[in-house]
């Protein structure tokens, strides 16, 4: 099997282009063909010889992904790609078209193993991992299709499935990657990595010195039923997530957003959002409420509007800043891991 290319840094590249006895600029050369220009054929590097595209091409390939699916919402703003890596193992990658820029949401794990009640992602559990090269892989996809309309990704969070700093080697090492000018250049300032609130793992990220945005699913204001909706919860109660999340801000200076789903009759009383501003009290965060889109499998419902605007104002009203986040792509099923599920459930149906 020829080895991939693609998701290797210039250092990497020199490293793995050594028993070639190629000097070392030409692995510059090669990522310029490979990030810069998305070349994804040795016979597009027109500056090499073609002895060394000939001997490139023997050994090495340039492999990103397959889209497997792709579906679009009716007003043409929210793209969902599934995109599957060599070994067949594919994940939902979006972009949204923000009036702000272009956004994409993309996957750290194939499935998920933290099991929370509202997500689609965690229903066949957790795959695998995926590698740095293959969370710039998603990046890359999406970005290709935008520049051949003159436009590019602008900002990015790590918030489909998986979790990940439960991958925190691979994220670690993509958030390098991506931000290597000379593979994509994105400044960490425009990454929000999301977490169900792995605690450890957030300090360790706090020093790494690299300023993405971090946001914490919270999605309830007490541990009973958090644990519930997160089982995760259990391990790292919500005291330690919050005072972590609180460690986080102080130490980068990065607002730490808290994530909560709106489920009807669940979590959404005006109650809750009471004690959700008592936690929050004083802290450099906000809320981000989201009312959630229906997981069918689940049984759980969105508030109505009246609910949705009650809790906002509840907060609100204690002094704490609150978005609702913009709805988009409903129509095509935008909650985490619907895509996946749909094919992973129609490659079960086609094995029958
Ligand atoms: S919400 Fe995130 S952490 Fe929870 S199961 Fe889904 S993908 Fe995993």
């Amino acid at each position: 099997m020829k080895q991939n290319l693609f998701g290797k840094n210039v250092a990497e590249l020199q490293d793995v282009l050594a028993p070639l006895g190629l000097p070392k600029f030409r692995a510059k050369q090669i990522a310029q063909w490979m990030y810069e220009k998305g070349a994804t054929s040795f016979d597009e590097m027109t500056n090499l010889s073609k002895d060394l595209r000939a001997r490139l091409s023997d050994a090495f390939e340039i492999f990103l992904a397959t889209p497997k699916d792709i579906l679009q919402s009716k007003d043409g703003k929210t793209s969902k790609y599934l995109l599957a890596f060599a070994d067949g193992t594919a994940v939902e990658s979006v972009l949204m078209r923000q009036p702000y820029g272009n956004s994409i949401c993309i996957s750290t794990q194939a499935g998920c193993a933290m099991g929370c009640a509202f997500c689609a992602s965690t229903l066949h559990g957790r795959a695998r991992d995926l590698t740095a090269g293959e969370m710039l892989a998603e990046v890359v996809f999406i970005d290709q299709l935008l520049r051949k309309e003159g436009q590019k990704v602008d900002t990015m969070v790590l918030m489909g499935s998986g979790e990940p700093l439960m991958n925190y080697d691979n994220v670690l090492a993509f958030l390098h990657l991506v931000h290597d000018e000379a593979v994509f250049g994105m400044s960490y300032r425009s990454i929000t990595l999301s977490t169900s609130g792995i605690v450890p793992n957030i300090y360790r990220l706090a020093d790494e010195g690299i300023p993405v945005s971090l946001s914490i699913s919270l999605h309830a204001p007490e541990d009973a039923l958090r644990s519930t909706l997160m089982p995760i919860n259990r391990k790292y109660p919500m005291a330690d997530v919050i005072a972590a999340g609180k460690a986080y801000g102080d130490k980068t200076k990065r607002r730490v957003t808290y994530e909560y789903i709106l489920i009807d009759g669940v979590n959404d009383s005006e109650q809750h959002a009471a004690e959700l501003a008592k936690l929050l009290h004083g802290q450099l965060a906000s809320v981000n409420l989201i009312p959630i889109n229906p997981v069918v499998e689940r049984h759980l419902l969105r508030p109505s509007q009246a609910r949705i605007d009650a809790f906002e104002k509840a907060l609100a009203d204690r002094h704490i800043a609150v978005t609702v986040r913009r709805e988009m792509g409903t129509d095509i099923n935008a909650a985490c891991g619907q895509l996946r599920n749909r094919h992973l459930d129609s490659n079960k149906d086609e094995e029958k």
